[in-house]
């Protein structure tokens, strides 16, 4: 019997490699349910392709452009947040892939956890902000998490057999981005088509801009935490230009397992929607031999301080995560409009930080009054 998947952001890069996947596995998966922001002429051939039977899109606007280009066929078409929660908990899903970027995937994976759903989990910021309810949430309905960030996939393969209280320390890869090896000063007048330059991975914007402040990373750290339950201070960030070991766990006895491949999120999403079964990925395979160096290196907290600000927020617990997501969402959609400077980034994070009231326990309510309260904090500083 084949798996029935919801999509939540199916138009994006994770959307796009996750219904590659669908294609791969035609026998294995099904759509059931599909949600895009904006992207209707894409969104259009998608759901001509996999014939899904409910769909949101981002405002009522786009709903009635959607309806009018589909009057072809019979097919549920929703909007908005109403719209997300029923794809995320569409009847007929056992899996939601949740390819959504931001905060506003928060409310859908809780609407989806509820409703009994397994998550295959992209969306790192509905755990930054919310980990604290997702976790035990998850547990007490019995449903799955399965990571399909790399590196998060990346150390749930290697602690596959293994015993979480013998686990030394998680050593998170990460790529170093674009401006590895630049000086501060050196950052002062990047423009968004540097900062857009990934040289490994392609990915949507926002995760691409995270990953050059390597905020994505900071993100990735209080993401691993909440996922495998470890203590902050055994969460290693190991800089690996070449992206080929993707994560690895140390454990007691100073054995380092990881799992490498070549830079392709389609790995991490086969195995999340098919754990603990592998299947053949139709991709080009890792050749060590055209590789043949790997390097790692300390990351450089200093001209990257994103990433120590996501330790500290993650020290402070509480609200100070939201407050740090949050800040960098509206950040990073500043400098994606030119708005600010690339250094203004971690800045705009560091002083939202300093600046919202503190919530020591926040209920899902207070996460979405904190996310406002930041932006308001922000907009009251940077137009
Ligand atoms: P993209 O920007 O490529 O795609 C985002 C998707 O979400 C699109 O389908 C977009 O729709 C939809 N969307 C955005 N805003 C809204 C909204 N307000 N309402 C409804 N839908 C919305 O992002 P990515 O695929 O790169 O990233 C998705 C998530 O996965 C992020 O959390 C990211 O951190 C994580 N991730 C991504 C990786 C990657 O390789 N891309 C790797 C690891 C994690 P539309 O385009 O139609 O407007
Ligand atoms: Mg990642």
């Amino acid at each position: 019997m084949s798996q029935k998947i919801a999509i939540l952001g199916s138009t994006g890069s994770i959307g796009t490699q996750t219904l590659d996947i669908v294609s791969q596995n035609p026998e294995d998966l099904q759509v059931v349910a599909m949600s895009c922001g904006s992207n209707l002429d894409l969104f259009e051939t998608q759901i001509r392709k996999y014939k899904p039977s409910l769909v949101s899109v981002g405002t009522e606007d786009l709903a009635k452009d959607l309806k009018t280009r589909l009057s072809d066929i019979d097919i549920q078409i929703q909007y908005g947040m109403d719209g997300l929660i029923a794809v995320a908990t569409s009847a007929d899903a056992d899996t939601v892939v949740t390819a959504i970027v931001g905060m506003v995937g928060v409310q859908p994976t809780i609407a989806a956890i509820k409703a009994g759903k397994n998550i295959a989990l992209a969306n790192k910021e509905t755990l930054v902000t919310a980990g604290h309810i997702i976790m035990p949430l998850a547990k007490e309905k019995g449903v799955s998490i399965l990571p399909v960030d790399s590196e998060h996939s990346a150390i749930f393969q290697s602690l596959n057999g293994e015993r979480q209280n013998q686990i030394s320390k998680i050593l998170l890869t990460a790529s170093g981005g674009p401006f590895r090896g630049r000086s501060y000063e050196e950052l002062e007048n990047v423009t968004i088509e540097d900062a857009l330059k990934h040289p490994n991975w392609s990915m949507g914007a926002k995760i691409t801009i995270d990953s050059a402040t390597m905020i994505n990373k900071g993100l990735e750290v209080m993401e691993a935490k909440w996922l495998f339950g470890v203590n902050l201070n055994q969460i290693e960030v190991v800089v690996h230009p070449q992206s080929v070991l993707h994560s690895a766990v140390e454990f007691m006895d100073g054995a380092i397992i990881g799992q490498m491949g070549t830079p392709d999120m389609r790995l991490p999403i086969l195995y999340a929607l098919f754990y603990p079964n592998r299947k053949t990925l139709y991709a080009e395979p890792l050749d060590l031999f055209k590789v043949g160096t790997l390097t790692f290196e300390k990351p450089d907290l200093e001209t990257f301080y994103g990433l120590s600000l996501a330790y500290d927020a993650m020290d402070a617990g509480g609200n100070v995560p939201t407050v740090f997501n949050a800040a960098n969402e509206r950040a990073v959609a500043k400098f994606l409009h030119n708005k600010i400077k690339f250094l203004e980034i971690p800045e705009i994070v560091s002083e939202a930080m300093m600046n919202v009231d503190f919530i020591s326990n926040p209920t899902i309510e207070q996460v979405l009054e904190t996310e406002q309260m930041t932006y308001d904090f922000i907009e009251s500083r940077w137009q």
